[in-house]
């Protein structure tokens, strides 16, 4: 596989791997339980733009921006910036197809109209509340605009959205680990600048494994100041005591994964008591290595235990899926039941970054769409 960025085009070998043309993930075999998923009203935490873009409107970017493909083909793409059942699971290869996804926010145009996609690709799926996160340093990676544009266009087609495909929307803005305390400054002050009531929340990502959170302490105390919710990722490939420093020294009131807390139970029992919440992503886990397999997530343990987990995407395009999807795996290998489902649905919603009122109405609305009486 060859790829690589030349004289301001993508160029992508003609070589491509072993059965890039097959089909990714599990097949899903159970038509009832699918169709039980897909009708289920739905709330999705963790689903990054970047992420979650369609391949069709790849290939009609790259085609239209002179990206150079020996085939303008979806089938031809998909290996680059999906994660296909051959090849290794772990961390190098699954952020190796952000890398080439990065290449491709090339206009405010662009931007827009994958906001605008995954939104409604997000309703189609029954996703009535989602919040959307997404990295400005990295969607201004080409372009190389102010932060503030990049924020603007996401907010103001999140809003379009809402309004043409009724999905509720909340943006979560991230920023990386591995860059600049500088850039995290700069993306906050943007966020500052625009005051759009759309932009819930802020998040850490990036390497967790070689890049600790400490240095971002002053970042998320002056987020959580302006009112912003927190969410980090952590215990995911780095070490699990990155979960309790997300949560005592910048204030996380949501982790992204989390799934390392398993492997010690004063640290499930501390979360428990502090109401922190898990965005659990679990094949995006299995896809990059977090977990070795389906059989060792610790999803079941974390949720029976009592600590508050939701089930998330993380990252529909390299992962192959929808949150149904998601939810059909979570049954077919972890033994949940309907119900089991519905209370992570319940979950997410009380675990929603809005204002307390707007919160209590939407989990109001689930408690009642899901027919759950309330505790
Ligand atoms: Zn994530």
């Amino acid at each position: 596989m060859c790829l690589a960025f030349r004289s301001g085009t993508l160029f992508i070998s003609a070589t491509t791997p072993k059965n890039s043309r097959s089909v990714t993930g599990d097949k899903l075999t159970d038509d009832h339980l699918l169709r039980t998923m897909q009708a289920m009203p739905k709330i999705e935490l963790h689903r990054h733009l970047e992420g979650s873009i369609r391949l069709s409107t790849m290939v009609e970017v790259a085609k239209e921006y002179g990206i150079e493909m020996p085939e303008y083909d979806i089938e031809m793409l998909r290996p680059f910036v999906q994660m296909m059942p051959t090849e290794p699971h772990n961390s190098q290869h699954f952020l190796a197809k952000f890398m080439t996804i990065r290449q491709f926010f090339l206009s405010d145009t662009i931007i827009r109209r994958m906001t605008r996609e995954v939104v409604a690709d997000a309703a189609a799926d029954n996703i009535k509340y989602l919040e959307l996160r997404f990295t400005p340093r990295a969607l201004a990676n080409i372009i190389d605009c102010p932060f503030e544009d990049v924020i603007h266009w996401v907010a103001a087609e999140a809003a379009l959205a809402v309004d043409q495909y009724g999905t509720q929307v909340r943006l979560i803005v991230s920023v990386n680990r591995h860059e600049s305390i500088e850039i995290a400054e700069r993306t906050l002050d943007a966020i500052i600048a625009i005051n759009s009531p759309y932009v819930a929340a802020v998040d850490l990502a990036g390497n967790e494994k070689d890049f600790p959170a400490e240095p971002f302490q002053d970042f998320f105390e002056r987020a959580k100041g302006t009112g912003l919710g927190v969410t980090v990722h952590a215990g995911e490939w780095g070490e699990l005591e990155n979960i309790r420093t997300a949560v005592a020294v910048l204030h996380a009131d949501r982790i992204g994964h989390g799934v390392r807390a398993w492997e010690d139970m004063a640290l499930c029992d501390w979360l428990i008591e502090r109401g922190v919440v898990l965005e659990v992503c679990p094949t995006s886990n299995v896809h990059s290595g977090a977990v070795r397999d389906w059989a060792q997530h610790p999803l079941s343990q974390l949720y029976r235990h009592g600590v508050i987990t939701t089930l998330n995407t993380d990252d529909p395009l390299v992962s192959n899926i929808t949150l149904t999807d998601e939810l059909v795996r979570v049954v077919e290998h972890m033994g949940f039941t309907v119900h089991d489902i519905k209370q992570h649905m319940l979950n997410a919603a009380k675990a929603a970054f809005l204002p307390p009122q707007e919160r209590e109405i939407l989990v109001s609305q689930f408690e009642s769409a899901l027919g759950i009486i309330p505790s």
